[in-house]
């Protein structure tokens, strides 16, 4: 493949150098390049009309200024985000991020991973992302509700059910969504309930939304593990985090079986060997808002180890996910996660495993799921969210569950086959990156030069 590999370094290189600074972005492009080698020998004609290029230019960034007022009537300003990356398959669709850490290249990279992820699932949505660099950590109900409405004020004149449909991610959950749809209705004087996903039931909702991203990780590592004649029951298990995607992971895990024995939070991390107490679990994050170290305070069969004091990898586990942030998990856990005989690594989170953290998986023969696919049914369920807006329907929990595990199972095959089909058997990543790139690539030609 020498041959491609020289045609698509100098274009890797012109989007790198083109996107200064923004090594998150990097990551994420130069890891689904890398797995185009075999696609581009086999079709050279998707290297014409610069297809690659603008595959990854997004199609507009949006950057602005949210101002809002504290509990102390002081004056705040924080940056806002909104990255639509890709609409050939559907309106962009994507969540927003509030945490410090946002920058322009965090939003770039996660938009650009969700236009191949919505492609996964098969359903008409394209990719896009948000977000801020506001913090919400220890601020008031109220404040919260202040920046939700700036917030909303500037972006709602880019969105639309058929143009853009944000939902959440870390630092943006029900509460954040609803403050954000009823400041929407208010601008537009539209009950568009289509807009955003992430809705309480109350106001236009999917039930198995809250639990979807962490249940369809679940379902796509049980199938992995069924197709080599495995299951998840009986396996230890570590889940990194304890918000959204690691709570309802724990809780799928524990349906099938399988014993969650350690957590975190971006402070510390808990051992609890007798199994984490979910309950206790979404009482402290979902209820008090509080740090996962109040688990050992209650729990005395529990630890807690501080951040910087350990690494939540070198518990030992059969199955490990990482759902907490990008590059949570490095080469360093990957080795110690290797050494205590891991099988399968399912991402959770956007990205949380570093690029040497991989390959050290691969070259152990462990059975690993990227969060492109792993974590899609997230944004699958948003999508059937979106469907039973559009017709003024409201499904089961059950009916809206048993979808999602089929389209998680179909996810799998998909990668599963492709990889085969490509000469990679049980290569995930490289099934993942190329099943969701033919399908954007496929509709962006039929669409013209745009
Ligand atoms: P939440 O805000 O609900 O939870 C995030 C968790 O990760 C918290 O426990 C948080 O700890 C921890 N965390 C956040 N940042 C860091 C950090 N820099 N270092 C260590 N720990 C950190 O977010 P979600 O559960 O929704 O999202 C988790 C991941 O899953 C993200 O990568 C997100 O993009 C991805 N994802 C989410 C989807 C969803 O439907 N929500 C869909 C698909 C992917 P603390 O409480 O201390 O902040």
């Amino acid at each position: 493949m020498k041959g491609v590999d020289e045609k698509l370094a100098p274009m890797i290189a012109e989007v790198l150098s083109r996107n200064a600074g923004e090594g998150e972005f990097h990551q994420a492009v130069q890891e689904v390049l890398d797995s185009l080698t075999r696609v581009i020998a086999k079709r050279p004609d998707y290297l014409n009309d610069a297809l690659l290029e603008r595959i990854c230019e997004p199609e507009r960034q949006i950057i602005f200024r949210v101002p809002w007022i504290d509990d102390k009537g002081q004056v705040q300003v924080n940056r806002g985000f909104r990255v639509q990356f890709n609409s050939a398959l559907g309106p962009y669709k994507g969540g927003i991020r509030f945490h410090p850490s946002v920058t322009l290249g965090t939003i770039k990279f996660l938009g650009f991973e969700q236009t191949f992820k919505n492609a996964l699932t098969g359903m008409p949505i394209g990719g896009g992302k948000g977000g801020s660099d506001f913090n919400p950590r220890g601020r008031s109900n109220g404040e919260i509700m202040r920046f939700c409405q700036s917030f909303m004020t500037e972006l709602h004149r880019h969105l639309g059910e058929y143009t853009d449909v944000p939902a959440g991610d870390i630092g943006v959950g029900g509460r954040e969504i609803g403050y954000m749809f009823g400041q929407y209705k208010r601008l537009t004087n539209r009950y568009e309930a289509g807009v955003l996903t992430g809705k309480a039931l109350v106001y236009g909702g999917s039930r198995a939304r809250t639990e979807a991203t962490g249940y369809g990780a679940v379902y796509f590592v049980e199938r992995m593990l069924q197709s080599r004649g495995d299951s998840v029951e009986g396996k230890r298990v570590v889940v990194s985090g304890s918000g959204n995607v690691a709570i309802y992971t724990i809780e799928k895990i524990r349906e099938f079986g399988g014993i969650v024995v350690a957590c975190s939070d971006s402070n510390g991390f808990v051992v609890d060997e007798a199994g984490i107490d979910l309950d206790l679990v979404k009482d402290i994050k979902e209820v008090r808002r509080a740090r996962i170290a109040e688990y050992a305070e209650i729990k005395k069969s529990a630890r807690y180890v501080e951040r910087g004091h350990g690494s939540i990898w070198d518990v030992p586990c059969q199955i490990a996910m990482p759902s907490a942030t990008q590059n949570e998990l490095t080469d360093k856990g990957a080795r110690s996660l290797v050494a205590n005989g891991v099988l399968v690594v399912g991402e959770g989170a956007n990205m949380p495993s570093t690029p040497e953290a991989v390959r050290v998986f691969k070259e152990a023969g462990v059975l690993f799921a990227p969060g492109k696919a792993a974590n899609a049914g997230g944004v699958a369920t948003s999508a059937l969210e979106m469907q039973q807006n559009a017709s003024r329907d409201s499904w089961t929990f059950e009916q809206t569950e048993t979808r999602l595990a089929s389209i998680m199972r179909n996810i799998h095959d998909t990668c599963a086959q492709t990889a085969e089909e490509y000469g990679e058997p049980g290569d995930y990543v490289l099934g993942a990156n190329i099943a969701g790139f033919v399908r954007v690539a496929e509709a962006m030609r039929a669409l013209g030069v745009i």
